[in-house]
């Protein structure tokens, strides 16, 4: 009964709780393979179609007028490599949040599948290799940095910060000859960071930390570093992510509890940074 009572509620919400499309839009991904490249383009064409112009991390940060979009993608994927073609077609330059860690020419298979594991991934798509991401970067788009190895932030020691995030902040501005100024942390929930966390970014560099919960595009971050990203599921109808971009889930997350998108997202601590 109280099941069936939260469906009605998170229905509800969703059907009568849609805002219009906001103009400052922040989407993200993850691998492109075969069978959601077609359905990727034709997210992009749309929202193009709609009047969006894509910008970097830190211009989206900063604000601005007209119909913004900042578009990324989390992990470490081969696929981004080909879909530079697509991204040229849209005239669209994204964001790449790379785990430094796992590179196919430099990592040892039992890294790479522990990798893989630890994010779940059970596609066929392999990880990038560093001269593939060498060009992604010359084509125009921004490298930023997800960590070395893709851990839970907030179950490791502080002792490790360094080797997991300054150390692949450092290695990847070796290897593209470019700063890297922007972060997303793994996992991307709010209980996988923390405040300490955030100021130990800030003070190696970072000027744009990026998060994964979605249903907050309503909502204007408090902090000048913090960028809310929602993330478009290729597996849904474009209908359907559009209806997600549109909604206003801070008043549902406050009164449930949760994100009214996905019900593991949790929003225990609303609206901090
Ligand atoms: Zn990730």
């Amino acid at each position: 009964m109280k099941t069936v009572a939260l469906h009605m509620i998170r229905k509800f919400h969703l059907e009568f709780f849609q805002k219009h499309l906001p103009d400052d839009l922040a989407i993200y991904f993850h691998e492109l393979e075969d069978w959601n490249m077609p359905r990727f383009e034709e997210a992009i064409a749309h929202l193009v179609r709609e009047g969006y112009r894509t910008a970097s991390p830190r211009a989206f940060a900063a604000g601005g007028r007209g119909k913004r979009l900042f578009i990324s993608f989390d992990d470490n994927y081969q696929s981004w490599h080909r879909a530079l073609p697509v991204l040229e077609r849209h005239g669209v330059t994204c964001t790449f949040y790379v785990n430094s860690g796992v590179f196919r020419d430099m990592a040892s298979p039992s890294a790479i599948h522990d990798y893989r594991d630890r994010i779940a991934y059970r596609g066929s798509d392999r990880t990038l290799s560093r001269a593939e991401l060498r060009e992604i970067s010359a084509a125009g788009h921004t490298i930023g940095c997800h960590t070395h190895t893709h851990p839970m932030l907030s179950r490791l020691d502080r002792r490790h910060w360094d080797a997991e995030i300054l150390h692949s902040k450092t290695y990847l501005e070796g290897l593209i000859g470019k700063q890297v100024r922007d972060f997303s942390f793994p996992y991307g929930m709010r209980r996988h960071f923390s405040p300490a966390l955030r100021d130990y970014c800030e003070a190696v560099g970072f000027k744009t930390i990026a998060s994964g919960i979605s249903g907050l595009q309503h909502a204007p971050s408090r902090d000048p570093l913090s960028l809310h990203r929602t993330e478009w599921k290729l597996a849904l109808p474009l209908e359907e992510n559009l209806a997600h971009m549109r909604i206003h889930a801070p008043f549902y997350g406050n009164m449930m509890g949760r994100s009214v998108i996905g019900s593991g997202q949790w929003l225990a601590v609303p609206m901090v940074w």
